[in-house]
């Protein structure tokens, strides 16, 4: 499999970078539409603990929305099934800033991976700090999860959210007149907003992401959750993790995924491989158009779908 999988990145990697319709970078915050279209990175870590890498891997963006998975993982830790008493399970079929459904819903989001639902995971995970105790909590839980301390924020680009997110600040008021967002509304967003502009590359994201391979277990042999919470964010990445396209994401590529405005893909194949691919533009969705193309000819390559037998 080795030199295969190798093979396989490799094709891909020539593929995406003759790509023609590369779809539209984010532009509703202002430093993200800075950065260039013709990016691609993807990194592989597999469950033998190999890591195969291609084009800009070693690139930093922002995670922006694939740091819902880390901060859901933080916040279950902190108060377990409680969470869903706040956070629903189902997947909203509408965008990822949608708040339609909050007002039918009694401000209780749909799912942890919309805007909506992670502005109050945010605020679990506020649990009475400061904001910046929160995303040092959040840091710190990246970089052991990566083995990596080089993972840091971007203060451009959450300053530049604080200025443009006026659907976060209404979603985000909406909630705390249901009590379902806690906290002072800018300290919950200040410390949303920081999450979403931590910076991190392809190699650093699959790192990252090795624990929900492998069952809830850390490769150096440390239980970060349960096996059956590992299982459990894996079910909300696949039907939830790419928003109203979750459906298209798994007819397609077949694997847990969670994706963000910046362009990054974290994708999970359980016992086998943990993905990142980046490249920063958008299909209409709000999902990248090459990332998730990559990710499709990955799992067709390699068979590896959670829908295909091991
Ligand atoms: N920070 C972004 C927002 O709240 C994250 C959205 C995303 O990545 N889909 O709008």
């Amino acid at each position: 499999m080795a030199d295969d999988l190798t093979d396989i990145v490799a094709d891909i990697v020539a593929t995406m970078q003759g790509a023609q319709d590369r779809g539209r970078v984010a532009h509703y915050i202002p430093e993200l539409a800075k950065v260039a279209p013709h990016h691609f990175g993807i990194a592989v870590a597999t469950a033998d603990g190999q890591m195969v890498t291609g084009g800009e891997a070693d690139l930093r963006f922002s995670i922006q929305s694939i740091s819902k998975v880390f901060a859901l993982t933080l916040a279950l830790g902190k108060v377990g099934d409680q969470l869903w008493d706040r956070v629903g399970r189902e997947p909203s079929g509408t965008a990822f800033n949608s708040i339609v459904q909050l007002e039918h819903e009694q401000g209780i989001p749909r799912n942890p991976f919309i805007n909506a639902g992670a502005i109050v995971v945010a605020d679990v995970n506020l649990s009475g700090h400061q904001p910046r105790v929160a995303i040092g909590e959040m840091l710190r839980f990246l970089r052991y999860l990566a083995g990596d301390d080089d993972i840091a924020i971007n203060e451009a680009v959450a300053a530049s959210e604080t200025a443009s997110g006026f659907r976060n600040m209404a979603l985000a008021n909406y909630m705390r007149a249901f009590d379902n967002v806690r906290h002072p509304v800018e300290l919950v967003l200040g410390a949303y907003f920081h999450q979403c502009a931590i910076e991190m590359s392809c190699r650093q994201l699959a790192l990252a992401g090795r624990y929900l391979m492998l069952d809830g277990r850390h490769p150096d042999g440390g239980r970060v959750v349960s096996p059956r919470r590992a299982r459990r964010i894996n079910a909300l990445m696949l039907t939830c993790g790419h928003y109203d396209a979750s459906g298209d994401f798994a007819f397609r590529v077949g694997m847990p995924g969670k994706s963000g405005v910046g362009g990054g893909i974290l994708a999970i194949v359980p016992g086998r491989a943990s993905i990142a691919v980046w490249s920063p533009g958008l299909n209409a969705s709000g999902n990248s158009q090459l990332g998730t193309l990559a990710l499709e000819e990955l799992s067709s390559r390699t068979g590896w779908s959670i829908f295909s037998p091991p």
